[in-house]
């Protein structure tokens, strides 16, 4: 199934986050029967990124947004175990520091966009402008309802130069994610990861979900698209992702740069010169 029309959302469509199965798994019975099909499209990413590292015209920035426990960093470790991490980083969005805040809402997002040859992933984004930010109503609706253009006209500007942006909001249901706080609680490993702020956030799950579904609808265009990624199953949601991942590195064109070397007279003149030389070393005795 090409799951990049599946689940993109359609610019100017409505997006109805309720009505969307949560659970989906295609053709999928397990992870176990799963595995096959999850490990190609990392072999594919793992060939793909090394290309545009090396033809260092284009780059690819990857947007992660979700509610707690939707499982942001379980997609960064997955789906970028394939590639590189010379040229690959991951930049996660806090709290504004006292530096970022003093600058528009965008600076701290263009500071970190992928230079040409790079994948970056934000885990957390600029859209934390339009969602906790409009939730918690820590500007007034004047500023935050603007700011949807503002981030178009960014995309589009990042696009222009060069930039693929895919951005993927993880979606899962109200009884997964207590599921998943649950499993945070009974395994010390994890207990770092949970705290008072995830249950108080999810009782304005409906806010959040509105503030999503608004910001989805809006920002989803054709040079940077919105994806609905089926998040329960997470390995159907690693599936899902890193095939969008590498069909569209795929259809960028990439190619290795032309060498500017001749390549038939660097083996002639140097490489044979350098392989006899070696060899008459090798052959003389070590004085002592
Ligand atoms: P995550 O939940 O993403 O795995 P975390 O729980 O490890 O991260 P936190 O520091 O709790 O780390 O998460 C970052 C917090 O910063 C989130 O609650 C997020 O909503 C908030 N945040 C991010 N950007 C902004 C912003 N622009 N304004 C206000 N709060 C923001
Ligand atoms: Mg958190």
């Amino acid at each position: 199934m090409d799951y990049r029309k599946r689940f993109a959302v359609e610019p100017g469509t409505r997006v109805q986050l309720g009505k969307i199965d949560a659970a989906f798994r295609d053709k999928h019975e397990s992870h176990e029967t799963a595995m096959p099909e999850i490990q190609k499209p990392l072999e594919r990413m793992a060939k793909l990124q090394y290309l545009l590292y090396a033809d260092g015209n284009q780059s690819l920035l990857v947007v992660l947004q979700a509610l707690d426990a939707g499982g942001k960093d379980g997609v960064v470790r997955h789906v970028f175990s394939a590639m590189n991490p010379q040229g690959t980083s991951v930049f996660g969005f806090k709290q504004p520091s006292r530096l970022e805040a003093t600058h528009d809402f965008l600076w701290r997002a263009h500071l970190r966009a992928p230079g040409k040859g790079e994948v970056v992933i934000f885990n957390r984004s600029h859209y934390e402008d339009v969602l906790v930010v409009r939730v918690h109503k820590l500007v007034p609706t004047a500023v935050w309802s603007k700011r949807y253009e503002l981030i178009n006209d960014f995309e589009k500007m990042l696009g222009q130069n060069g930039t693929r942006i895919l951005k993927f909001y993880l979606h899962i249901t109200r009884q997964e994610q207590l599921a998943r706080f649950k499993q945070r609680l009974d395994d010390p490993l994890r207990h770092w990861k949970i705290s008072e702020t995830d249950y108080l956030e999810r009782e304005l799950w409906p806010d959040y979900i509105e503030a999503f579904e608004d910001a989805v609808e809006r920002t989803s265009t054709k040079h940077a698209p919105w994806y609905v990624i089926p998040s329960n199953h997470k390995w159907f949601r690693n599936l899902a992702i890193s095939e969008i991942v590498a069909d569209t590195l795929e259809e960028m064109d990439l190619k290795l740069p032309t060498t500017r070397v001749d390549i038939a007279e660097i083996r002639r003149k140097y490489h044979l010169a350098a392989e006899r030389q070696d060899q008459k070393l090798s052959k003389t005795p070590v004085k002592r």
